[in-house]
């Protein structure tokens, strides 16, 4: 498991218990560095209540920092809203109205900015360092397995609202290709991160069922909870 950095709060957040988790959605803070203490700075930020919205993780060059303390039974705000008029890849808004703030893990991830003196979300000098991405798919991986999501229901934000975001995979079609690269690093089954993680920190695991049917695994997992509630569904 990977080092989490917790500063928790539920300011610019909604109560909703037992929540259905169906989706992971990526987003970029629109923020000018990713260096450390960025992640921290934007918690400190959702917690002061000067922010309109919220995401449950923020991952910066050298940090993973959890704002959500209650994921199972709270939302954070990072899709709302309505459909953008105007998309800037084909892509764009493809899960409106299927994928919603109660039914999502919203991670930002810190952005950098070349020309600091111009912040237009139509720039295309912002972009991501390859060790927040790095930390990004290691964090996604982990909640994919935890949460029973498979890859097609890890999205961008740009995928629901068609909004920009996150800029540096969606400003223009072409980039795609970045977010295309995420999802394969997400989707592969030895991952370099992920072997030398069961390398190095083993896990023994304790199985009470495998079902074809997602609807019984919920059913045996509903019961498992009731004894033990840290239980989840693995997807293999
Ligand atoms: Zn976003």
């Amino acid at each position: 498991m990977m080092n989490i950095v917790k500063k928790t709060g539920t300011i610019n957040t909604t109560s909703l218990k037992g929540r259905k988790i169906e989706w992971i959605v990526i987003h970029y803070t629109a923020g000018t560095t990713s260096k450390a203490g960025s992640a921290l700075d934007l918690a400190a930020y959702y917690l002061s209540g000067k922010a309109a919205a919220s995401s449950d993780f923020i991952v910066d060059d050298t940090a993973v920092v959890q704002y959500n303390g209650d994921i199972a039974n709270r939302y954070t705000w990072g899709v709302g809203g309505s459909k953008y008029t105007s998309m800037s890849t084909p892509e764009g808004g493809r899960y409106y109205g299927k994928c919603k703030n109660s039914s999502c893990i919203n991670i930002e991830v810190c952005s950098n900015k070349t020309n600091k003196k111009s912040l237009l979300a139509s720039d295309t000098d912002w972009y991501f360092t390859d060790a927040e991405i790095e930390l990004t798919v290691r964090l996604t991986r982990q909640l994919m397995e935890q949460y029973g999501i498979d890859a097609e229901h890890v999205i961008m934000h740009h995928h629901v609202t068609g909004k920009v975001c996150p800029n540096p995979w969606t400003v223009t079609p072409d980039r795609l290709s970045g977010w295309q690269d995420f999802q394969r690093r997400i989707s592969a089954v030895n991952d370099t991160a992920s072997a030398a993680e069961k390398s190095s920190d083993k896990l023994y695991c304790v199985q009470v069922g495998a079902f074809a049917d997602r609807s019984n695994a919920d059913k045996m997992l509903a019961e498992v909870k009731k004894k033990y509630p840290q239980a989840f569904i693995s997807v293999k």
